[in-house]
């Protein structure tokens, strides 16, 4: 199943992609409220859909059955403009060097723990949002990621019970300020203000329920500039591997539904610069365009 959010009158809604169709699922929920005389969840926020995807199928099944031909024409949404698939209620844990070439040619070995750290969801924008090139960055790198969306709250979880716990996938890239990256490390500091700026995590366009990737560890993954690829790989090639990192990163934090775990960049890191279109692509999920501004 894929869901999304999407904004209609500059609200924030969700949604949930019927074939080709994004449906309004609240709207199809309060309808259904009112006719059937019932009461049906409240779909206000994604985390309400990852929370209870059971509901959405049944509501979807039962919508399509009441409203036949009508169906499409009274609840999808026309020409959606989508938002970011994600709640700024939840975190973003994101992993340093996990595939082993990245890490070569960053000149380090591959780590012998996950190294993790953060991103604010502040610094989260959608499919089609603009990239603001900072005004005191030098050289900011593009990473395309795997991100992996959490299904429910857990905290301890082990490696054999993990995916358990796992809701979808999605597509990140996590803009990197280099220069001050290179510059911190060099004196010790932590990887955070290089990570942490405004539009530094473009996010979407939407996120895939796991049944619909049975396998998230054999997926191509790239990332090109103007139409040139520049990033190439295969998650298969991750060092620390999703079941792993959910259950190391849930002895640390409570992971929640909607929090997210960016799971490293490949290979073939280099910079961009104002005006470029980078696209990000995975073999399941899509693609995510942000350009340079
Ligand atoms: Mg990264």
């Amino acid at each position: 199943m894929k869901i999304a959010t999407f904004e209609k009158k500059d609200i924030e809604k969700v949604g949930v992609f019927y074939g080709e169709k994004l449906i309004d699922i609240d709207l199809l929920s309060q309808a259904m409220s009112y006719l059937l005389d019932r009461d049906f969840p409240i779909f206000f926020d994604i985390i309400d859909l990852i929370a209870d995807l059971e509901n959405v199928k049944k509501l979807l099944q039962s919508g399509t059955k009441l409203f036949k031909g009508e169906f499409l024409k009274l609840f999808s949404v026309k020409n959606p403009v989508l938002a970011a698939p994600i709640s700024r209620e939840t975190k973003v844990i994101c992993l340093g060097k996990n595939y082993a070439e990245h890490a070569k040619e960053t000149g380090s070995k591959p780590p012998e723990e996950p190294i993790i750290f953060g991103k604010f969801t502040d610094c989260i924008i959608a499919h089609n949002n603009e990239i603001i090139y900072p005004s005191f960055a030098t050289r900011i790198d593009p990473e395309v990621e795997l991100a992996v969306v959490i299904g429910n709250q857990c905290k301890n979880v082990p490696v054999n019970a993990a995916m358990d716990h796992v809701f979808g996938y999605t597509i990140a890239n996590d803009v990197t300020d280099r220069d001050t990256q290179s510059k911190d490390t060099s004196r010790s500091w932590p990887w955070f203000r290089s990570k942490n700026f405004d539009t530094s995590l473009p996010i979407g366009p939407w996120i895939i329920s796991k049944d619909e990737i049975p396998d998230p560890h054999n997926l191509e993954i790239e990332l090109s500039v103007n139409g040139k690829v520049r990033q190439k790989g295969n998650t298969k090639d991750m060092i620390f591997k999703i079941d792993y990192l959910v259950s190391f990163i849930s002895q640390y934090l409570t992971l929640y539904p909607g929090d997210i775990i960016l799971t490293g960049t490949i290979a073939g890191i280099a910079p961009i610069k104002r005006g470029d279109e980078i696209i990000c692509r995975i073999e399941s999920i899509g693609e995510l365009h942000n350009r340079v501004i």
